[in-house]
Formats: C-alpha cells, structure tokens, sequence
C-alpha cells in the first residue's frame, strides 16, 4: 500500500528485560474502579456496571519524562492506574479465559483536564477533549506476566512532591481486570496492542507546573512524571 505521506512510528513503550517494545493499538480506560474514588467524585460504586473512554495510542509518555502543562486547563488532575497490555484479543471473551489476552503489567496516569471533564459530564457531551489528549498517558515499562503474575492483590500508590495523595490495592478494583476484558470484548473486538487503564483509587486531584509525581504499583514498577511549563 502507498500512503500519500508518512505518519511515522507506531506509538511503544519497552518491554522490561529486552529490547522489544510493545507497539500501542487502541488505550481503553474504564472509570470509576475504585469504591472510594466513585464515592469522592460524588457517584454510588454500588451500582453501575463497569464504562469505558478511550485515548489516543499516541498518548503515551515514557516514564522519567516532563510532560509540558497542556493547555486549555485550569485542573489538571492525577490518576494513578494498573494497565494491562494484550497480547491477544477477541469478541465475547468469557472472563474465566480473559487472563490468557494479558501480555504484561505496566504502570501508568490517566492525566485528566477535570475541569473540561466536569463540563462534558454536566453538558452530557464527551470525555474526549478532557480525557483524551496530547501526553496524557504516562505510561512505565510493561512487565511480562511471566515475571510480575498479574497484580491482584498490590499497593498502588502515588505521591506528588513527595507527599502521598493515593494509597490503595488493586485487590478492591470493582471490576477485576478479567472482568474488564470480558466486559469491553462484547462491545468492541480487542486486539494484539491493546492497552487497558484499570481505574484510580481514590486521592485524586489537581497539579501544577513543576510538580513532581511518583507512583508505582508495588512489584510492577514505579513511574516518575514531571509537569512542565505550560504549552502554548
Ligand atoms: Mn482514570
């Protein structure tokens, strides 16, 4: 095929331990995850049933990187995720099989402009522009499952300046990570590339140029992400 210009690379991030990447296909984000973090952001975890944005693939930031301020923002807000990276996909995927899809585990943020989220929600208008934009997926090294298992039960935290803003456990995920493949595979058919940003616990919130963000999912990796000067 001859394309009329070049678009360049596919978007990756490394594979731990060798000298693969893993090429990027499609970022899917589930929300609200966590029981506290639905609670803190004004919604009852009880009972909604699990939903999902997208980003772009071309979203990803390596770790150790600035990432500048973007602009259109006066809330730029932290959410620390578990994301599972598939190496295979499928329609209508039982959970019970769902594991299988799992390439490896890395270590990312849902970078969010709150405040062009809050009025998409208020407006009933989409996520996109507050969700889905320019380096707005930090993303770590991704960790075979051979090497990390798959992190149900670990501390996720994240710190900014050095102070804890989120603690939790992938253990209370609302919707495990299997049930999240099960669940998208019926709506879209996943693929070999696919990234899933698990959800964030609660302790979200804003940051400002210059700050420095730390975070790990223990026995995954740990990420470190500064903001940079404002884009503009
Ligand atoms: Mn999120």
């Amino acid at each position: 095929m001859k394309y009329a210009f070049d678009l360049g690379p596919v978007p990756a991030v490394p594979v731990a331990g060798t000298d693969m990447f893993f090429p990027i296909h499609r970022i899917y984000c589930v929300g609200r995850n966590y029981a506290e973090h639905a609670r803190e952001m004004g919604h009852d975890p009880e009972r909604e049933p699990p939903f999902f944005f997208s980003k772009p693939a071309d979203a990803v930031v390596q770790n150790h990187a600035t990432v500048p301020y973007p602009p259109e923002t006066q809330n730029l807000a932290h959410e620390i995720e578990l994301v599972a990276a598939l190496d295979k996909g499928g329609r209508n995927i039982a959970a019970e099989r769902a594991l299988d899809c799992v390439f490896g585990y890395g270590v990312g943020l849902d970078l969010t402009r709150r405040d062009l989220q809050s009025e998409a929600k208020k407006l009933g208008r989409p996520w996109d522009l507050g969700k889905g934009f320019d380096q707005s997926a930090p993303l770590t090294t991704l960790h075979p499952v051979g090497k990390v298992g798959h992190p149900e039960g670990n501390a996720i935290w994240l710190k900014v300046n050095g102070e804890l803003r989120q603690h939790s456990n992938t253990k209370h995920l609302i919707w495990a990570i299997a049930e999240q493949i099960a669940f998208l595979s019926r709506y879209v058919e996943l693929k070999a590339g696919d990234l899933i940003f698990t959800g964030t616990p609660e302790g979200v919130g804003p940051v400002k140029p210059g700050d420095l963000l730390q975070g790990a999912v223990d026995g995954v990796d740990q990420l470190t992400i500064r903001i940079g000067v404002p884009i503009v």
